[in-house]
């Protein structure tokens, strides 16, 4: 929890693929998006390569600031490379253990695949058995789209919650929406966020800046950040509020803030346009 009581996330993208440029890194922009929704604070995001002393290396860092959550994707699969929970469980200094409820979720997936033609077989082999080792004392999570569980672990003496979760997003996106969602909603409570942006005909950012500053001075608790798009004739420039915290004092603040900045914009002659709400 940070000093202003806001639950706080931090973010670990693992797999030498993004470090090399190969894939693009989108599950961490995802779940900024989902975590900031639910009223939490990403503070730090981390893209590390397959290597499991690296990774732990990082996550007892992580572990050192108290997060309420960090959040892991990728290495979670069968292949040699996949040593998330390796380091999970070298930074925890906890012990990889066949897990009986991980095993029957990567039984029951690899029946359910071998059914629908997807693979040649529903052995659990050595390397589908690799999946279900998890650090003693996790949780298996379970994954309806691809194979290998996703895991949680409620750090001992710590406010700390470590979710470990698939890289492929449409796994990622699973858990994060089903069997992830009663844990959510313990951590983040009754979190609150929003966004309002307004679309304003101005090119020249440096115009706006003297009334964004005034406007940040007097609404310290809002979130405000203009976006421009270059000088070319014609550009528009975004300019977002946001705010979390508790949901009545969140709308208030920032319908207030949001009312006050089309008042300014009106006396500047500048026109602008409120994007629908996402
Ligand atoms: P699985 O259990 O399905 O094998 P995994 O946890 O082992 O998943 P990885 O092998 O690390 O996942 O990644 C699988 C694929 O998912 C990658 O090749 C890449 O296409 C995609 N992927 C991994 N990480 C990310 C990421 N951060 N953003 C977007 N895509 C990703």
């Amino acid at each position: 929890m940070s000093e202003k009581g806001e639950k706080t996330a931090e973010i670990f993208a693992i797999g030498n693929e993004l470090l090399l440029g190969i894939v693009q890194d989108t599950n961490t922009h995802w779940l900024c998006r989902r975590i900031t929704g639910l009223g939490g604070k990403v503070r730090r995001a981390f893209l590390l390569p397959d290597e499991p002393e690296v990774v732990a290396e990082e996550l007892r860092r992580a572990l050192q600031r108290k997060p309420d959550l960090v959040v892991t994707t990728g290495g979670l699969g069968p292949t040699q490379d996949d040593k998330t929970l390796e380091a999970a469980a070298r930074a925890l200094d906890l012990p990889l253990e066949e897990h009986p409820q991980a095993l029957a979720i990567v039984e029951r997936r690899y029946r359910e695949l071998f059914e629908q033609g997807r693979v040649d077989s529903p052995a659990l082999t050595e390397a589908r058995r690799k999946m279900a080792r998890l650090p003693r004392g996790a949780l298996a999570l379970d994954n309806r789209v691809g194979t290998a569980p996703g895991v949680l672990l409620r750090v001992e003496g710590a406010p700390t919650t470590l979710v470990c979760l698939p890289g492929v997003p449409s796994e990622l996106y699973d858990i994060w929406e089903n069997a992830l969602q009663p844990h959510l909603e313990r951590i983040f409570g009754k979190g609150f966020y929003l966004e309002r942006t307004l679309v304003v005909e101005v090119n020249d950012e440096s115009r706006l800046a003297p009334l964004l500053r005034e406007l940040q001075q007097r609404w310290p608790q809002v979130y405000i950040k203009s976006r421009p798009k270059g000088f070319a004739e014609g550009l528009k420039i975004l300019v977002t509020l946001a705010m979390s915290g508790e949901r009545s004092a969140v709308e208030r603040t920032l319908a207030g803030a949001l009312s006050e900045l089309k008042e300014r914009l009106e006396a500047e002659g500048l026109p602008a346009l409120e994007l629908p709400r996402a």
